[in-house]
């Protein structure tokens, strides 16, 4: 992993209070960065902020990236800017579309503005919902995509879509130095428990000895990629010298049904597997191409399955 030095370095985390970027933030934080977070709460949680405000190199604002984008001007220097402060679950895409929408669009639009102001490198954190269900498996970053612009999970795969042509257009003519990186599934601690996302729901009901709910014949596939794994390879293209999209994720792909009995195995539940239907427009398969993150970075997935989530459920039991 590049080892930078980052001690003079600022960098701005949108969406500090979430999973991910807590994670990342936290990563910048333990290398003597300057760590600025912005967050509203919609989603993301109290307690990441507190760990995170024990480092003294963090500052923390509370806003809404889209209605009441912060005055930043009592900070000398923005460095880097993380573009992370979209909720992403299924169970978001239903209760508050039109705040992912927003946040997506004249979200993003602010930081980009603020990185050409400031002479930051952006990096939006876009997502493999952006190939919608596919017909290409693996997905490399050439697919255009399948999407549905009308589903229910268009307010999320067609935001993130529009904030990557916003980052294009501002890098070709604004000459912002950008990046694009596209997630794929990930897991870990800081997982809301109820964040309706398969690895939280499954771990959770396993660990409570409720049913382990399957939606639909559990056929599906994802591939799960644990969270410090996602950030280094976050930081590796942040910074490479490529500004088109990066897939990052671990190829290792999964049958849900799989999952829920790995799941069982790995906590010793007894809890009942049991059916339920199947979310519409829910992908059939998902595995990311990674070839172009490999030909960037030696990035090697470091934390397996069964140990990655032996830690989400010891967080979720503490
Ligand atoms: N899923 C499931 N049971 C659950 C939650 C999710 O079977 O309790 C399935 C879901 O239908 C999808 C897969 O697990 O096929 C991954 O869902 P998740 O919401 O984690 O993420 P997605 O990749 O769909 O955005």
């Amino acid at each position: 992993m590049k080892r930078l030095d980052l001690n003079s370095k600022t960098f701005l985390v949108a969406g500090a209070a979430g999973f991910i970027p807590s994670t990342l933030a936290q990563f910048y934080l333990e290398q003597g960065a300057k760590v600025i977070g912005i967050d509203n709460f919609i989603t993301g949680s109290k307690s990441n902020i507190e760990i995170l405000s024990k480092y003294e190199n963090f500052t923390f604002i509370e806003a809404c990236l889209f209605s009441s984008f912060p005055a930043l001007d009592q900070f000398e220097q923005i460095d880097y800017i993380y573009s992370l402060a979209s909720p992403a679950s299924p169970v978001d895409f239903k209760q508050i579309p039109l705040e992912i929408m927003r946040v997506n669009s004249e979200g993003t639009l602010n930081l980009l503005n603020l990185a050409h102001q400031r002479g930051a490198r952006f990096l939006e954190a876009s997502t493999s919902e952006v190939y919608g269900d596919p017909e290409m498996h693996p997905q490399p970053e050439t697919y255009f995509g399948s999407v549905n612009p009308i589903g229910p999970r268009s307010c999320y795969d067609e935001s993130k879509r529009f904030a990557e042509a916003l980052t294009m257009s501002y890098h070709r003519h604004y000459s912002v130095d950008t990046r694009i990186v596209r997630i794929f599934n990930t897991y870990g601690p800081r997982m809301r428990a109820n964040d309706g996302r398969v690895i939280p729901n499954f771990v959770n009901q396993a660990i409570n000895g409720e049913d382990i709910t399957i939606y639909g014949d559990g056929t599906q596939t994802r591939s799960f990629c644990y969270v410090t794994d996602l950030v280094n390879a976050m930081h590796e293209v942040m910074f490479c010298h490529d500004h088109t999209p990066v897939n990052i994720g671990n190829p290792d792909e999964y049958l849900i049904r799989d999952v829920a009995e790995i799941i069982k195995m790995v906590l010793d539940s007894k809890s009942k597997i049991v059916m339920k239907p199947l979310p519409d427009d829910d992908p059939k398969k998902r595995r990311p191409d990674i070839s172009k993150l490999l030909s960037l970075s030696p990035f090697k997935p470091q934390v397996s399955f069964k140990d990655g989530l032996r830690q989400t459920a010891d967080y979720f039991l503490q």
